[in-house]
């Protein structure tokens, strides 16, 4: 029998006012449903915001130090059940077991991190013109926070900004995406595991337009941090604008990869695959274009061709899968979409583009790793995030003309480039319109104690991760302390 989960409001697991539910598919295997999860509706996100307001002052108050003993415990809760929760990702996410498991170690880290950094100094102190006067500046949290998220890493987003969150003394409402809603349970129930007063973090399964609709109007929300498309992001953006409310959008990324012609060329096919093809694609530091040098381009395209078609597809709860499926029916139809626009203008297909067929794939959302080549920089599929195992090859005369085709887009969230030229690698890192820059490693891959964000449309221009999460999750108080 499915199982039934429920929202945690107010220190309490509840269903959704009106009892609407929605069944969690695993994309490997549509006929298994992982679990049943309540659909919430504006109310239920507005007693959420309540609940968390109403907390608000007290958790503020609580010493930040014990704060962080709180997420310490989360921590290793979270590690004691490390192998469920993974599981439980792969089959409703679809990525490898794999990459799951690396995903909920790194939330693992991503609370151990901000429990440390509870213990971190707060604000500065100031010299004053005035004799008498203490002068000092103090970081103090925003308030209530709502965080919404994507279910490309169910773990380490949310965990990214509830693990900060309630360091820095904010309370939260937790809004996860609809298709990822069991791995989100797992962090909201070892954090109330690990002693969190009623209230202070709320989990609020439901759609977007409906609880999360209300999380970005409800006036008692003084933050919003989200992660997801662009189109989505503009509407919050609109909204949170209208009313003034603190926000914070990180959004999709159509990133580059680099391949000079002096480069390793065995690491650039293997880390060029990985970055395009790991989590099926769907990573917004996936790498989505390949520009090449034009003296390696054909053995290049020959070796990453090669490659692509030998990738193991399947389930990824199976040990020798490389590649799981898309996560939903609608993310498959969009990737077919692409490879028909990519088709249409006339760029070559050389690899996959297609639905894959037969028994370990007609209950799931699989397509096959798809490469095209004699892609020119103007197409769409060369300009649009597609968020699929596809990989465009565009060619390039030289160093100049691959970072002028690199920076033709409207993103900037991550770029790599392979080299052994240590001046063109340096000349790189400085003239590439990107947020997070790699020299000879693959385009995705986020380490927890740095920032993490994007340029141009990519990002709102905040930054999450690292101590750079303290800038939008606290606000500054200037005090003038003049005793008598
Ligand atoms: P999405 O924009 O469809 O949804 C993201 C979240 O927003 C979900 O929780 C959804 O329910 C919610 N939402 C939808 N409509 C809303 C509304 N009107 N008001 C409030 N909330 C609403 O994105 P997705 O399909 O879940 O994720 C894929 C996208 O996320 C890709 O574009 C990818 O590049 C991006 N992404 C970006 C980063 C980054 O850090 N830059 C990381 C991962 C994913």
């Amino acid at each position: 029998m499915t199982q039934s989960f429920l929202n945690y409001i107010d220190g309490q697991w509840v269903a959704a006012e009106d009892r609407v539910t929605t069944p969690d598919v695993n994309p490997a295997n549509t006929a298994e449903i992982v679990g049943d999860f309540p659909s919430a509706g504006r109310a239920d996100a507005a007693r959420a915001v309540e609940a968390s307001a109403k907390v608000f002052p007290l958790w503020a108050r609580t010493p930040m130090p014990q704060r962080g003993d709180i997420l310490h415990r989360a921590a290793n809760l979270f590690e004691a059940r490390a192998d469920e929760v993974a599981e439980a990702m792969t089959r409703e996410e679809g990525k490898t077991l794999a990459e799951s498991k690396g995903e909920v170690m790194r939330g693992v880290s991503i609370l151990r991190y901000y429990a440390g950094e509870t213990m971190q100094p707060t604000g500065e102190v100031y010299p004053s013109a005035s004799a008498n006067t203490f002068l000092y500046v103090e970081r103090v949290p925003v308030g209530v926070v709502a965080l919404i998220t994507p279910w490309n890493f169910p773990v380490a987003i949310p965990a990214w900004k509830i693990a900060p969150a309630l360091a820095y003394g904010n309370t939260v409402v937790f809004k996860p995406a609809e298709l990822t809603p069991l791995t989100a349970w797992h962090l909201v129930d070892v954090l109330e595991k690990a002693g969190l007063p009623a209230g202070v973090l709320n989990l609020v399964n439901g759609r977007g337009s409906q609880a999360g609709h209300e999380l970005v109007e409800n006036a008692l929300v003084k933050g919003i941090s989200f992660t997801g498309s662009n189109e989505v992001g503009a509407h919050i953006a609109a909204q949170a604008t209208a009313r003034g409310a603190k926000m914070q959008l990180e959004m999709g990324g159509k990133n580059p990869v680099v391949i000079l012609a002096d480069s390793d060329l065995e690491k650039a096919v293997e880390l060029t695959l990985a970055g395009a093809m790991l989590s099926t694609g769907q990573k917004c530091t996936a790498t989505s274009r390949a520009i090449v040098q034009r003296e390696v381009l054909e053995e290049f395209r020959e070796r990453l061709v090669a490659r692509a078609k030998a990738l193991k597809v399947g389930d990824g709860m199976q040990p020798d899968t490389y590649m799981g499926p898309l996560v939903s029916a609608e993310a498959e139809r969009t990737v077919l979409d692409y490879i028909k626009i990519g088709q249409a203008e006339g760029a070559r297909l050389l690899a996959g583009g297609e639905k894959l067929r037969g028994d370990e794939y007609d209950c799931g959302y699989f397509v096959a790793p798809t490469v095209f080549d004699q892609v020119t920089p103007d197409m769409r599929i060369a300009q649009e995030e597609i968020f699929g195992p596809m990989v465009s090859v565009i060619e390039a005369q030289d160093f100049d003309e691959a970072v002028q085709l690199a920076n033709h887009t409207r993103f900037g969230l991550s770029a790599s480039i392979f080299t052994r030229d240590l001046n063109l690698a340096l000349r790189f890192m400085r003239e590439i319109e990107a947020g997070i820059v790699h020299v000879n490693s693959q385009t995705a891959g986020a380490e927890p104690q740095v920032p993490f964000g994007g340029f141009k449309s990519s990002s709102s221009g905040s930054r999450e991760q690292g101590k750079a999460a303290r800038e939008f999750f606290t606000q500054i108080k200037t005090v003038y302390l003049d005793p008598l």
